[in-house]
């Protein structure tokens, strides 16, 4: 299998701040991904689930770290795309005694409650759910509103913003108070942001998300893939400058 060498390298993960870590992607078709402690309620939320294939990685990575991954209680999708949605399906079987409550937006929540495989695997990338050792049934997913609130503990408490031109069910996790960002592939740290060119993507609507974003307070930038920031502002602010010099172009 293609991908199988990719699959048991451990997700290496670092604390961000006290009580958010942030595990870095493997190197292919996977992502960042992100859990917060609930001390309170003695949970973990986890945003995004990955490609599956490092579902291993991220469980060995969190208990280097002392986090129990039986303790994941609720995971946060930012999108619909397969690097980042294929770690549900073996973590739920993982945990089925209690498996995580799935919070998804919009057009990713409808495609995961239908088990969409077109949707989930993006245009021409050659790849299915097989490749994964998977099979994508139906879940079931609580709708995220715009401008909800979500709390984790009491400690974080996270707005929602649709943020579309990714992908049509693509949202930030925004947290005012620490400055946190979480956009998904909206934008990413060095002046790069996420590609349109996938079903529901558009040039311009990723523009206006990035220019919505660039006006939050963003210390933490921690984006869906390369490397997390913490001069969150500045990366946005040149991200906008290059997404609206392609725009500008077209
Ligand atoms: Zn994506």
């Amino acid at each position: 299998m293609v991908f199988s060498g990719v699959s048991s390298s451990v997700k290496m993960g670092k604390i961000v701040i006290e009580n958010l870590y942030y595990f870095s992607e493997n190197p292919m078709l996977d992502c960042n991904q992100f859990i917060i402690v609930d001390k309170e309620n003695d949970e973990l939320a986890l945003f995004d689930a990955g490609n599956g294939l490092s579902l291993k990685g991220l469980i060995e990575g969190m208990s280097k770290l002392g986090l129990n991954y039986e303790q994941i209680t609720r995971v946060y999708l930012t999108h619909e795309h397969v690097d980042h949605v294929l770690g549900i399906y073996p973590l739920i079987k993982l945990l089925s005694n209690s498996p995580p409550e799935l919070f998804a937006y919009g057009e990713t929540a409808k495609i995961l409650r239908k088990g969409d495989e077109s949707k989930i695997f993006p245009g021409n990338l050659g790849i299915s759910p097989g490749m994964f050792g998977l099979e994508i049934i139906p879940l079931k997913v609580n709708d995220l509103k715009v401008e909800e609130t979500i709390s984790i503990g009491s400690e974080f408490i996270f707005k929602i913003y649709y943020t579309p031109g990714h992908s049509l069910g693509s949202i930030c996790y925004y947290e005012s108070s620490k400055k946190i960002l979480i956009p998904g592939d909206l934008v990413f740290a060095g002046g790069s942001f996420g590609r349109y060119d996938f079903p529901g993507g558009s040039l311009n609507a990723l523009i206006e998300s990035i220019k919505f974003v660039n006006n939050l307070d963003v210390k933490y930038l921690l984006p869906g893939h390369m490397n997390i920031s913490d001069n969150g502002n500045q990366q946005i602010e040149s991200s906008y400058r290059m997404v609206q010099s392609i725009g500008n172009y077209f």
